[in-house]
């Protein structure tokens, strides 16, 4: 399929990418094109122009008192490569690295999958996992516990860039991990679970579980969260854990390929697996 006509242009600014989209109605901001070039070839979607962003200075990682930066236009295998993200807030790097194939990872930008909100994608069950923040051109920051709103939809006002997301950074005593069931076409998760466990003393004190996959959005296992802290982590109490999962799933999706029963049992198998390695990791 080819997509609709449509016009280009490079923008060498943030400023001059959002007076490109206010000018011309109907525009989209174009960064790794992994997710927009097919949506239009598919005709999903036919934006009157693409504002490329790929030469603004938003392709960096650093971290420092505690925060972990990435700028959104960091590729999937940039951040999965890097260092700082492996040192600082490693569970980022280790989902990164399941994304796609090796073409998918070195052309798609951290920036775009948050944008496009798949509910498939890996990105937004970690980021609202470590707690992250997003924050635009425009001087918003957005939770991401509550920036992904539905179905491709984000808190995004129109035209407004993500130019940065930040973390805090964990170190010895919590671990991170991202386990999903890939899709065995796409790699996209048909469920995939992200925890962050702290252990002191041979009990969690925090713990962060988020599941993705199986609903529009990713959601927080609140319950499971709450059992866990204060409790050992032996394997019987992360299966308790686990098996509270599907409270939280509500309106799974299903498909041709993974029911919603399915998709939320997945849901509880991923968040046993998961836990089970960050807990793992945190010792
Ligand atoms: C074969 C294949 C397999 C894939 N497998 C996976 C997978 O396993 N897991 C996974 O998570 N993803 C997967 N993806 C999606 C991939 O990760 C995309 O790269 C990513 O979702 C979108 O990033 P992008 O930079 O390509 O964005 P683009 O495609 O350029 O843009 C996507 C949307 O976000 C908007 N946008 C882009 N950047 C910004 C910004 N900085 N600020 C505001 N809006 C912006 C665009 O206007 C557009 O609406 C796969 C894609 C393909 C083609």
């Amino acid at each position: 399929m080819y997509p609709a006509p449509f016009e280009y242009y490079r923008a060498e600014t943030a400023q001059e990418a959002t007076e490109l989209l206010s000018k011309h109605v109907g525009a989209k901001i174009l960064a790794g094109g992994h997710s927009l070039v097919p949506a239009m070839k598919y005709r999903v979607a036919a934006p009157s122009a693409l504002v490329d962003i790929g030469r603004l200075n938003l392709n960096y990682i650093t971290a420092a008192e505690g925060v972990l930066k990435i700028g959104a236009l960091s590729t999937h295998a940039t951040v999965a490569s890097s260092d700082v993200v492996k040192h600082n807030c490693a569970i980022i790097a280790q989902g990164a690295a399941g994304i796609g194939d090796q073409m998918v990872r070195n052309r798609g930008t951290i920036g775009g999958s948050l944008a496009h909100s798949d509910p498939q994608a890996d990105y937004p069950t970690l980021v609202t996992c470590v707690g992250a923040t997003i924050k635009t051109s425009s001087g918003k920051s957005y939770n991401a516990d509550t920036f992904f709103k539905d179905m491709l939809t984000t808190a995004l006002e129109e035209n407004d860039i993500i130019t940065e997301i930040t973390m805090p950074v964990y170190g010895s005593g919590t671990g991170g991990f991202y386990y999903k069931i890939p899709h065995p076409a796409s790699g996209y998760a048909v469920a995939g679970a992200a925890a962050l466990v702290t252990v002191e003393a041979g009990i969690c004190k925090r713990v962060s579980l988020v599941v993705g996959g199986a609903t529009v959005n990713p959601v927080r296992a609140v319950e499971a969260e709450a059992y866990l802290v204060g409790k050992a982590p032996t394997s019987e109490n992360i299966k308790a854990a686990a098996a509270m999962v599907a409270q939280v799933i509500k309106n799974p999706m299903g498909d041709g390929y993974a029911s919603g029963a399915y998709r939320t049992h997945l849901a509880g198998v991923a968040s046993e697996r998961t836990l089970v390695e960050a807990v793992h990791r945190a010792a």
